[in-house]
């Protein structure tokens, strides 16, 4: 229960948002209109998420935020081409020893998205149907990153104190694998991270238009390639069909098999039972 002071402020806080939803919707859908996909390997996708990052910058500088961009190099893709890595943004808003510190982490890249996938609305123009906004990143997870920001600054408006210092990590390449994330975080331990009290991960979903989800575990994803190699050379199929591996039924094998082994037949990795492909991965090479 709040105190009536309490609701007093959130009824103030709540009708300043109701009168600003307009500005706070045409700040998403300027967001959304960033092609930020990190998941396909191209200059031109790398180039607009560093657009999508400084423009989040920009964002946090002028609500008064002190904003470091770190630059985290390149990735090495197997084609041997070379992709910049989007900064890592590590934003602070107040530092009053005598308030708690939460952390929001977002992330700002999207999957790819394209009208043929099946949307019946153009996926970067966020777009109102029914009272409800779509639009390739609005809910995963450009809008959450901006609701706490646009609560920030109602905050500000109103010239209220905030209740807790305030920092927030956002990534560029969460769709990717959050390539470079852990090795900051690792990094920022004892610096960024030393006075934070609570972490929130914003990456989340509304079940219905007024019940947000609180997630308070995730099972995570990982990865993994299968490739399954057999002779360089070509065979006569009539001669050699049913006597030489072949690596497409090897590989249908495999996938439909409980676990993956290696050549010596030793279990690698085990699927948990009920696990789905997509949602479980390992880089394993075989080599028949
Ligand atoms: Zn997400």
């Amino acid at each position: 229960m709040f105190s009536s002071a309490h609701s007093g402020l959130l009824e103030k806080l709540f009708h300043y948002i109701d009168l600003h939803q307009d500005e706070f919707v045409q700040t998403l859908k300027e967001w959304v209109a960033i092609e930020s996909d990190s998941v396909q390997p191209v200059p031109r996708l790398r180039q607009k998420l560093f657009q999508m990052m400084a423009l989040a910058a920009d964002k946090l500088r002028n609500l008064g935020a002190g904003v470091e961009s770190i630059d985290l190099g390149s990735q090495q893709m197997p084609d041997g081409q070379s992709l910049p890595i989007p900064p890592i943004l590590l934003a602070e808003l107040g530092s009053d020893p005598e308030k708690p510190t939460v952390c929001f982490y977002g992330h700002l890249d999207v999957q790819p998205a394209q009208k043929d996938d099946g949307w019946l609305t153009d996926p970067y123009t966020l777009t109102e149907v029914d009272g409800k906004l779509y639009g390739r990143g609005a809910t995963d997870n450009k809008g959450p990153v901006l609701a706490w920001i646009n609560a920030v600054s109602t905050f500000r408006a109103l010239q209220q104190d905030l209740p807790v210092n305030i920092k927030l990590i956002l990534e560029g390449m969460e769709e990717a694998g959050s390539i470079a994330l852990e090795e900051l975080v690792m990094r920022e331990k004892d610096h960024f991270f030393s006075s934070v009290d609570y972490i929130v991960i914003s990456d989340n979903l509304w079940l219905s238009q007024r019940k947000p989800a609180l997630t308070y575990g995730t099972r995570g994803n990982c990865y993994f390639t299968v490739e399954v190699k057999c002779r360089d050379q070509d065979f006569h199929s009539g001669t050699f069909g049913g006597i030489l591996n072949e690596p497409m039924a090897d590989l249908v094998a495999l996938l439909g098999s409980n676990a993956f082994c290696t050549k010596e037949n030793s279990v690698l990795f085990s699927l948990v039972s009920g696990s789905s492909l997509e949602n479980f991965i390992v880089i394993v090479k075989l080599y028949a």
